[in-house]
């Protein structure tokens, strides 16, 4: 079976067991979902699997094949939890293979957020998108960043005073401010069409394994890439919006 499915199955499994539902319960549901139809014919169970998904246990259903790639999927740390350390390594070499862009340099420079551009958030306009991160750990300083260069605002962001929510929060503002990035950079959101379906991975050697994913010999590259991820979800999320306009 292909890695995918296999992952797939694993999470539906996973789904069912975090959600306190046991291999009883799926049957039960099944049955009476079964009972209901009296117009039902006799299929396979496969078949009747299939079917029973779009119903779900009382309309509640682990995602869909599709979401779940684009989502769960490519959350290595989880992965890991999942499979099995031989799967694993088939699911690095899939990941691999997809994950054409592993860098933010050369071509793909506009993706990092050291990349020179100018970014107008929460009223204060910045000169790159690093500047514009560190600045949200302390508002009231946010000024201060304005003009600081990538390497300099990242120095100036260890010694701000954190806002108090800051953990809860920091994925929420990094996603805002590449939003505002694209939007108003257009040049730079055709870029992001650009690349397709490629998984974005946020690749390094400096072991950031947070927003990125460092390949040094000890990291070994499963990072929680959370900036690709990042802009991986608003690459879809603009492209949908896109296509929404075109149907108009
Ligand atoms: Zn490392």
């Amino acid at each position: 079976m292909d890695i995918k499915a296999k992952a797939y199955q694993k999470y539906q499994l996973d789904w069912m067991l975090s959600h306190g539902k046991s291999l009883d319960d799926l049957m039960d549901c099944m049955q009476g979902w079964w009972e209901d139809d009296e117009t039902r014919e006799w299929c396979s169970p496969k078949t009747a699997f299939a079917d029973f998904e779009k119903a779900g246990f009382d309309g509640e259903l682990w995602a869909c094949f599709d979401e779940f790639l684009e989502s769960e999927y490519l959350d290595i740390p989880y992965m890991r939890r999942l499979l099995t350390a031989k799967e694993f390594e088939e699911y690095l070499q899939d990941q691999q293979e997809k994950a054409s862009i592993a860098a933010f340099r050369d071509e793909f420079d506009f993706l990092s957020n050291f990349y020179p551009v100018k970014i107008r958030y929460n009223g204060v306009t910045f000169h790159n998108a690093e500047a514009a991160f560190q600045a949200q750990k302390d508002p009231a300083r946010s000024k201060e960043f304005a003009i600081l260069a990538p390497a300099e605002a990242k120095r100036l962001g260890r010694r701000v005073n954190l806002r108090n929510n800051w953990e809860d929060i920091k994925v929420v503002e990094m996603i805002g401010i590449l939003q505002a990035k694209f939007q108003q950079n257009p040049e730079f959101l055709k870029k992001l069409l650009d690349t397709g379906d490629k998984v974005l991975i946020e690749g390094n050697t400096w072991h950031d394994n947070y927003w990125g994913s460092c390949h040094c010999a000890k990291c070994k590259n499963q990072g929680q890439n959370m900036l690709g991820r990042s802009l991986m979800q608003l690459r879809e999320a603009f492209r949908k919006e896109i296509e929404g306009y075109a149907g108009n």
